[in-house]
């Protein structure tokens, strides 16, 4: 048996594919492994090294049971695609590539972060019911698909949806989901083998924007970078020594100006066929909201003088995902229509411990007291000034942290289109007294543990009443 991060939920039960990576002086190789996994039978467990953002999209057009890797964290790039495909996924799983052979069957608990290779037939008889009282729960979660969200007393939040393409669209609109929370650019750069131009990105947002008939849809500017690189080096990236804390996210799009206009022209021009709002990720200072938005406003008087129609009322946002952000949120929210807290980030660099390695995993959480606080004041300072927030990182689904959210006063959540059902379930369960108390309570607490047992007490004192 192999403990593990338990990535994405669900249980999957198949025979094992191994591949492992070996490392190159450029880094893993990709192409390789893209190879490999294109020859991979349907219904197989696959037992990773390293699974990358671009691997897992690759994953997109295949069947798989499950994804087990020795590296990565819950919040990692390649997770979150693995979690939005709903495959059952655990990663940082040690040893497992050494110790599983191709060809043994494999389970993984993609709930509790286990791995069992070379099952004896009464497990696989438990986890296979156990894989159906799982397949049942989220029938019963059906119905919440069409509900409004509200809270117990009435109080009316949104769930929105963090997508990347058009499927996950028709994902948001098959779940229920009231509109684009977040909408990752980034994949539509990291599946091309060159810089899509203006034109190729146009078609592709005003596609979504038009399936979205209406409903709010927030696009986010390219967030390259970090543990996002492209293959085959179209962009020819600098090796960085530290590159989550490197030339990512605006900071890239402010550094390469053709790429970041012709972004920004394809995203006003599809601005007027739908309700689009524009998301700058990784922003750290006022200066680069100043810069972002002054380009913008250039941009804007030349599709003008073009003849090309926009959105002259567009709203511009930024992630809150840096610390330095969430600092100054008082006063950077002046500068912004809106706020969108990406928790995955702000925990990553609030704690100073990567999300994708599995050695610092046990910092990464949300329930940290300084997390927890910077989350509070950044949602208290946007509703201060009456101007819309949202959370869209993982936090937004995770039932422990979402009556602490509506409790600081969120009533914005974005969430993966297959977890709609259970954040407007878990929404529906809490009063907004209960949770501004529960919310009150847990900011008094030093540890992330004492919180996690804190909530986890009230949440079992609920389910009693
Ligand atoms: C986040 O950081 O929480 C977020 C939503 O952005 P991403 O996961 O794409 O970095
Ligand atoms: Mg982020």
């Amino acid at each position: 048996m192999y403990s593990g991060i338990a990535v994405s939920k669900g249980i999957g039960i198949g025979v094992a594919k191994v591949l492992k990576s070996e490392q190159d002086p450029a880094g893993y190789s990709d192409t390789k492994i893209e190879r490999q996994l294109k020859l991979t039978a349907p219904g197989a467990v696959l037992v990773m090294t390293e699974l990358t953002p671009y691997l897992a999209g690759v994953l997109k057009n295949m069947s798989v049971s499950a994804v087990v890797c020795e590296t990565g964290g819950a919040t990692s790039h390649s997770a979150l695609l693995v979690k939005a495909m709903g495959i059952p996924a655990v990663y940082g799983a040690e040893g497992v590539t050494e110790g599983i052979a191709d060809g043994d069957t494999v389970i993984v608990d993609g709930i509790n972060g286990f791995v069992y290779e070379k099952p004896a037939p009464d497990q696989i008889r438990e986890f296979s019911s156990r894989k159906k009282d799982y397949q049942k729960d989220q029938e019963r979660l059906v119905r919440f698909r069409s509900m409004k969200t509200e809270m117990a007393c009435g109080t009316e939040c949104k769930i929105f949806c963090n997508v990347s393409d058009h499927l996950g669209v028709l994902k948001m609109l098959d779940n229920g989901g009231e509109g684009v929370g977040l909408y990752r650019t980034e994949h539509l750069f990291l599946q091309s083998d060159h810089i899509p131009t203006e034109e190729e990105q146009l078609r592709t947002y005003s596609t979504i924007v038009k399936a979205m008939d209406d409903r709010p849809i927030v696009i986010r500017t390219l967030d390259i970078g970090g543990d996002k690189a492209v293959p085959g080096n179209y962009f020819s990236f600098e090796k960085e020594e530290n590159p989550f804390l490197g030339y990512r996210g605006v900071r890239f799009s402010l550094g390469n100006r053709k790429i970041f206009s012709a972004q920004l022209r394809a995203l006003l021009r599809a601005s007027a066929y739908g309700n689009v709002s524009i998301m700058i990720p990784m922003v750290s200072c006022i200066e680069e909201m100043r810069e972002v938005k002054s380009l913008i406003y250039e941009i804007c008087g030349e599709l003008r003088d073009e003849g090309h129609e926009y959105d002259e009322d567009i709203k511009i946002g930024t992630m809150i995902e840096t610390p330095s952000a969430a600092a100054i949120s008082d006063m950077l929210i002046h500068e912004c229509d809106f706020f969108s807290v990406g928790s995955n980030d702000l925990v990553q660099y609030t704690m100073a411990a990567d999300r994708g390695n599995r050695n610092v995993a046990y910092l990464h959480s949300v329930n940290q007291p300084s997390v927890l606080r910077l989350i509070r004041s950044v949602i208290k300072n946007a509703n201060d000034a009456g101007k819309p927030v949202s959370v869209c990182g993982e936090a937004a689904s995770d039932p422990m942290i979402i009556p602490v959210l509506a409790g600081f006063g969120l009533r914005y959540f974005s969430v993966d289109p297959l977890l709609v059902p259970e954040t407007r379930r878990c929404l529906s369960e809490w009063r907004l007294d209960e949770a501004q108390k529960l919310a009150e309570d847990v900011v008094g607490l030093s540890t992330a543990a004492d919180v996690r047992e804190y909530i986890k007490v009230a949440m079992r004192k609920k389910s009693q009443q």
